[in-house]
């Protein structure tokens, strides 16, 4: 695709979206990491509903590494995989306390070591966290990024190489975000609603 298009697109997509995200509060590092990790098979909506509990009864690590993996069920029961998630939460929080002295790593290479955390998750807390740029490749922004024709690899990590290469460092943060309002509003993986579509002038797959 050619340089001008990408241009357009991305300035359409700041004017539609912004260019920061609406997000939870967050009173420290690991629990921006922890509302990650539950976000992945969620809604917002389902996560922004326990987020206020959860810091209530675990308001530090240490509450959290003791917790009996069955009393943070209780307090994520209506998140998807919320059993997977319990487990590696105390995990998580118990490498961090113990491995990295209370404070959530700033590089991915030691992110992705904590339980639970993948490199997606691990390079959106790092962008959300400390500004870190990287680009997140979701179901969202994997397969939009096909249809616009910014992308051609069949892999997360090929595609997230391609965007790299393809976009303005100074969007790689955002890119995501914007691209997660556009897939579940209207480039939705059923059925993309090119008419009404505001991208759709450089889009290459536009219908
Ligand atoms: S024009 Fe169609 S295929 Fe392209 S991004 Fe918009 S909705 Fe998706």
């Amino acid at each position: 695709m050619e340089c001008h298009k990408t241009q357009e697109i991305l300035r359409v997509l700041d004017e539609e979206y912004g260019t920061s995200k609406e997000g939870f509060f967050y009173g420290a590092d690991w629990q921006l990491l922890v509302a990650i990790m539950l976000s992945a098979q969620s809604t917002d909506k389902q996560v922004d509903e326990v987020l206020p509990g959860l810091w209530k009864r675990f308001p530090d690590l240490r509450s959290v590494a003791d917790a009996d993996i069955s009393e943070i069920e209780d307090q994520i029961k209506s998140v998807g995989l919320y059993k997977n998630k319990a487990a590696n939460m105390k995990k998580c929080c118990t490498q961090i306390l113990e491995e990295f002295g209370g404070k959530v790593p700033m590089d991915l290479e030691k992110v992705v070591t904590l339980a639970g955390v993948g490199r997606k998750t691990g390079t959106l807390f790092l962008a959300d966290a400390y500004g870190i740029p990287g680009v997140t490749v979701d179901t969202h922004v994997f397969r939009i990024s096909h249809r616009i024709g910014w992308a051609e690899g069949n892999t997360p990590v090929k595609v997230e190489q391609e965007l790299m290469k393809v976009l303005p460092e100074e969007h790689w943060n955002r890119i995501n975000f914007q691209l997660i309002y556009l897939g579940r509003s209207i480039c939705t993986a059923r059925k993309a609603r090119c008419g009404e579509c505001p991208i759709a002038r450089w889009c290459e797959k536009r219908l």
